[in-house]
């Protein structure tokens, strides 16, 4: 059954699979309430871009999905199952949070790399020390994703001798190395030299094109357009209004959205 969330991402209308389902998500820093009652929802394959200003909570709300952060209230649910929560937020279950973190595999702005580890190193640890993959099933399978993203010749490297575009190609071949069911990004080129923005680009859009699930943060307007089929703008911790692309760009309803298109194009 399809849930009845009222903020679904709906993509289509089909009961296709849900893979996320966030509801009326609240996270406060101390007196400071920083999501608002937060819900949305994506199905298999979606790619929901997540748009708004400087501070209206779009890291917040990935961090509270995977339990980076805690939420304060609300309710998540990963592929069909409730992560359990107790009433100050904190996950019942650590083992729980420990493999629902292995299925949302998350990217971020800075990258993360371990410094002092080769890209294959970086690759292979979460396979090896704690899905238990042996390690040479790691390694073969580290070497195809580095491939995918164009980084073959450079899995000895140490992250501090590759560009930015680089590290988080890498980077994105390590989140892929859990087969996640869903990916996190977090402005994944907002650090990055202009030259170096198209080449990650053009790694999630392969990305996207073969129907990974995916909660996208980006600044990249144009991106965002291309790439999604849902748009959730976010306002001061709510959601201000969310859509199909062509709707949220090219006919925004909201004064707040509005303004914020005009000031980052
Ligand atoms: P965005 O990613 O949209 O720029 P954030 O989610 O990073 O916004 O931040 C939303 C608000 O929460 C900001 O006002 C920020 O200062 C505050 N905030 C984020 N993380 C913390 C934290 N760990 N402690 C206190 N305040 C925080
Ligand atoms: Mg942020």
């Amino acid at each position: 059954m399809h849930p009845s969330a009222a903020a679904t991402s709906a993509a289509t209308e089909d009961a296709r699979e849900e893979a996320i389902r966030v509801t009326d998500l609240h996270k406060s820093f101390g007196s400071v309430e920083v999501l608002k009652g937060v819900s949305l929802t994506a199905n298999k394959g979606d790619v929901v871009a997540i748009i708004g200003g400087s501070g209206s909570g779009k890291s917040t709300m990935l961090r509270c999905i995977n339990f980076l952060e805690t939420p304060s209230s609300g309710q998540i649910v990963i592929g069909g199952e409730e992560i359990a929560m107790r009433a100050d937020g904190t996950a019942a279950n650590r083992r729980q949070i420990e493999r629902i973190r292995t299925r949302l595999a998350m990217v971020f702005q800075q990258f993360n790399l371990w410094t002092h580890r080769t890209l294959l190193e970086n690759i292979i640890e979460v396979p090896v020390h704690v899905l238990k993959t042996p390690r040479a099933e790691a390694v073969t399978r580290a070497r195809e994703l580095l491939a995918r993203v164009g980084m073959a010749e450079k899995e000895d490297a140490f992250p501090a001798f590759l560009s930015g575009g680089q590290q988080q190609r890498a980077a994105i071949a390590r989140a892929l190395a859990v087969d996640p069911s869903a990916m996190l990004f977090d402005e994944p080129t907002s650090a990055l030299d202009p030259e170096l923005v198209g080449e990650v680009l053009t790694v999630i859009r392969d990305l996207a094109a073969e129907g990974r699930t995916m909660l996208l943060v980006t600044h990249e307007m144009k991106f965002a357009r291309e790439v999604a089929n849902h748009v959730v703008y976010l306002f001061k911790g709510r959601i201000e209004e969310q859509g199909p692309p062509a709707e949220v760009f090219e006919n925004p309803k909201s004064e707040r959205l509005k303004q914020f298109l005009s000031s980052v194009s």
